[in-house]
């Protein structure tokens, strides 16, 4: 229970927790990447590892706990609000060789650390946006509104090389943490409406497309067990507004259901002698009930 609070992002976040964030991230080998503290936020959404034998004994369970259950950052979309909530630099899911040569210190990193105080994705996103600011020009004297904010307010003397890497920082990102490109949250709910709609009058239950994670940070942890690698490609869940509808029925059915001898198959129905009717067997490695053949039977179709 000690690591579900301590991946509490919400304002409920205890105190403990921060300052667990400063010794873990305190604690760690000598040569470390990223080697300044600060920007070492947080161990589970960082590729960085503290030196775990030399932590409290009670953040030492925390952290052996989350890494011997594989603990990380999973799912098959995300909402930008969590996307742009994971830090930047260090990201757990960048193309890192491409983003570690975009972060060797300079005198642009280091205003970007320093006076822009950028941190999370979403820092980023917000500098490189300035470069889409109205009259902005490739220049350091670049005098549109966003580089006179940067200027002013965060004492940058040349905004558009700093937005220019943050920008850049951000193409690191695959489609699937890259909060710039198409993702699944900008249709699904206008998707899943018009679904019901078409259904409404119908005896069909919509097919739940939506797949995207909401919420904060915490919600977007798994568990997993296997070290199998997860692909980081953004989905497309998008309907093909060519495509031509067809109606599907599908069922499962299981012969000894619940008991130890138990087969599950499923069918898949268009119209009499439509050569895409199929029946499937569940193979022998899934569980054999009749939910399975239930899910199989959909997967199928
Ligand atoms: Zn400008
Ligand atoms: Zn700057
Ligand atoms: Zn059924």
């Amino acid at each position: 229970m000690w690591l579900k609070s301590y991946l509490d992002f919400s304002a409920d976040r205890p105190m403990w927790a921060y300052l667990a964030d400063d010794l873990i991230a305190s604690h760690v080998p000598k040569a470390c990447r990223p080697s300044q503290p600060e920007l070492r936020l947080n161990t589970f959404l960082q590729n960085w590892n503290p030196k775990v034998r030399n932590l409290p004994n009670e953040l030492k369970g925390m952290v052996n706990v989350a890494k011997k259950y594989g603990l990380r950052l999973e799912g098959l979309a995300f909402s930008r609000n969590i996307m742009r909530s994971v830090p930047m630099w260090d990201h757990p899911h960048a193309r890192r060789k491409e983003l570690s040569r975009l972060c060797y210190q300079s005198k642009v990193t280091t205003c970007l650390r320093s006076n822009h105080r950028a941190r999370t994705v979403g820092d980023f996103e917000r500098l490189a946006s300035t470069l889409d600011e109205p009259g902005h020009r490739p220049s350091a004297e670049c005098e549109c509104a966003g580089c006179m904010s940067l200027e002013n307010n965060d004492v940058c003397e040349h905004p558009h090389e700093c937005c220019t890497r943050a920008r850049q920082m951000i193409a690191t990102l695959p489609g699937k943490w890259n909060p710039t490109v198409r993702q699944p949250e900008d249709y699904e709910e206008a998707t899943m409406g018009e679904i019901q709609a078409q259904l409404a009058e119908s005896s069909f239950a919509p097919f739940d497309r939506r797949v995207t994670t909401y919420g904060d940070l915490g919600q977007a942890f798994r568990i997993f067990t296997g070290a199998d690698p997860v692909s980081n490609t953004g989905i497309s869940m998008e309907i093909d507004e060519d495509g031509s509808r067809l109606e599907v029925a599908t069922d499962g059915s299981c012969t000894h259901n619940g008991e130890a001898n138990a087969r599950a198959g499923a069918g898949v129905f268009i119209s009499d002698d439509n050569i895409l009717n199929c029946s499937v067997r569940v193979p022998a490695y899934i569980d054999q009930s009749n939910q399975t053949g239930e899910a199989i039977a959909t997967l199928t179709a």
